[in-house]
């Protein structure tokens, strides 16, 4: 019998790795109407957005970003109602070819895939899951959305 030690421990068969079923559908917007939703940046993020908006990135992170208490940046929200400055009341993204990995990583983000009462919670926000025009998100592509999430949620805090 095979006694693995830490260093060779196969990966966990993680229960989303055999794949999910899921498609973004147009003009949705769900996961974006969050008021006080938060997104974070990576510096990547920051620079394509700033460089999609014709503008320098210290010019774009102090018109549409804020920081939080430890001063990673965030995307800015509308004063009126808390929601993303980017969508429209049509629940369109306007930075939507250019949009932020955490955006692009939903719904697989490591806060919901972590159990299968947090994956249903998850179900009920994005209508995407499980939809009959879905295709199939295979395991690989789920753990490169993970790790894009996990890499734009620690931020960064410096120009
Ligand atoms: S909630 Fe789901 S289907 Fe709707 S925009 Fe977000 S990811 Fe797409």
């Amino acid at each position: 019998m095979t006694k693995w030690n830490n260093r060779f421990r196969p990966p966990k068969d993680e229960w989303w790795s055999k794949g999910i079923d899921f498609t973004c559908l147009p003009e949705c917007g769900r996961c974006c109407d969050e008021p006080g939703g938060i997104v974070y940046l990576s510096r990547q993020d920051a620079e394509r957005i700033a460089e999609h908006q014709e503008m320098s990135l210290v010019s774009w992170l102090e018109k549409f970003c804020r920081t939080t208490y430890d001063g990673r940046f965030v995307l800015e929200s509308k004063p009126s109602d808390g929601r993303c400055i980017y969508l429209t009341s049509e629940k369109v993204c306007t930075i939507y070819e250019v949009k932020p990995a955490q955006c692009s990583a939903f719904p697989f983000w490591g806060e919901n895939l972590v159990t299968d009462r947090a994956w249903q919670k998850t179900k009920t926000i994005c209508p995407g899951i499980d939809h009959p025009d879905a295709i199939m998100i295979d395991g690989d592509m789920i753990k490169l959305k993970l790790e894009a999430d996990k890499a734009a949620e620690k931020g960064f805090r410096m120009v």
